[in-house]
C-alpha cells in the first residue's frame, strides 16, 4: 500500500467544501510530513454522514489553491470524493487521509452525522490510516493553531506506528494554543430537536432543525468533557457497527 519513495503522500478531504479554510489548515500541517493532494466536495457538504452519490454522475475539477496545492473539487459528498479519489483521480496510492479540519465539533453523537468523519472512515474502509479532525469552534475565521498542533502530533504518531485495520481515529481540540491531547471515549449523547416552523408564500409549513446536543452521561474519559476541560480529544473510532456485547450473549438462543 505504501509509495516506493520515502516521503509519505497524503490525501486530505474535508466536509465543510474544498474552498474552506480548515481543509487549507490541515494541508499545510499535512505538507510538513510528505506530498499532499486535496479531494473534496466542491460545496457545502456537512452533516451528510456516509452518504454516497447513486443517482447523478460525478464530475472532478481540478484547482490550485495558494498557488501551492493542487486540489479536485468533487460534485458529491465526503464519502464520494474519497472513493472517488481512491479509484479515479489519485496516480497512486496514499500512505494516509486525513479529513478536517472541520468547523464545528465532532466529538459525542456528531460522529454519526459527521461527513468529516466518514470522510475518513472511507478512507479506512479503502485501507488507509485515516484520522478525522475537527475544531469545536464553528467561526470559520477562529484561531486554528493549536488544533493545526494537536494535527501535526497525532499524524506523527500514525506515520509513525500505523492504525490496526478497520479503526479510524476521531480528534477534536477547541480553538486558541494547544493545551494537550487526551485519549477519550465517545460521549453518550443526543440531540434534543428543537424545529422552528415557518410558513413559505404559498402557505404550506416548512421547518428549520435547530438541535441543542445533550450529554447522557459524565465522567472525565468522554470527549465532550475533556474538550470541556480545554484538551484536545483523540477517540479510536469504528465503523463494525455490530453489538458483539448482545451478539455474544444471545448466540445460543432458539429463532
Ligand atoms: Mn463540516
Amino acid at each position: 500500500m505504501s509509495n516506493t519513495e520515502d516521503s509519505p503522500f497524503i490525501l486530505v478531504c474535508n466536509d465543510d467544501g474544498i474552498f474552506a479554510p480548515g481543509i487549507k489548515a490541515l494541508a499545510e500541517v499535512a505538507s510538513e510530513f510528505g506530498e499532499v493532494e486535496i479531494v473534496a466536495p466542491d460545496r457545502q457538504q456537512s452533516a451528510v454522514g456516509h452518504a454516497i452519490t447513486v443517482s447523478t454522475p460525478l464530475r472532478s475539477r481540478s484547482f490550485e489553491i495558494d498557488n501551492r496545492f493542487h486540489g479536485q473539487a468533487v460534485t458529491g459528498t465526503p464519502a464520494d470524493s474519497v472513493k472517488l479519489a481512491h479509484d479515479k483521480l489519485l496516480d497512486k496510492k496514499p500512505d494516509l487521509v486525513v479529513s478536517g479540519i472541520n468547523h464545528g465539533s465532532n466529538a459525542g453523537i456528531n460522529i454519526l452525522y459527521s461527513g468529516t468523519v466518514s470522510a475518513a472512515t472511507e478512507g479506512t474502509i479503502l485501507g488507509y490510516p485515516s484520522i478525522a479532525i475537527s475544531c469545536t469552534d464553528y467561526d470559520e475565521n477562529a484561531d486554528l493553531s493549536g488544533v493545526k498542533e494537536a494535527s501535526r502530533r497525532v499524524i506523527r504518531y500514525v506515520l509513525e506506528n500505523g492504525l490496526a485495520p478497520g479503526i479510524t481515529l476521531n480528534l477534536n481540540a477547541p480553538s486558541g494554543p494547544l493545551k494537550g491531547i487526551k485519549w477519550a471515549r465517545q460521549a453518550n449523547s443526543r440531540y434534543v430537536e428543537e424545529f422552528e416552523g415557518r410558513v413559505d408564500p404559498n402557505n404550506r409549513p416548512y421547518y428549520w432543525i435547530s438541535g441543542r446536543l445533550e450529554l447522557l452521561e459524565h465522567g472525565d474519559s468522554i470527549d465532550i468533557n475533556v474538550l470541556k476541560e480545554g484538551y484536545a480529544a483523540l477517540t479510536p473510532i469504528q465503523y463494525d457497527l455490530t453489538a458483539y456485547t448482545m451478539l455474544e450473549g444471545v448466540e445460543g438462543d432458539d429463532l
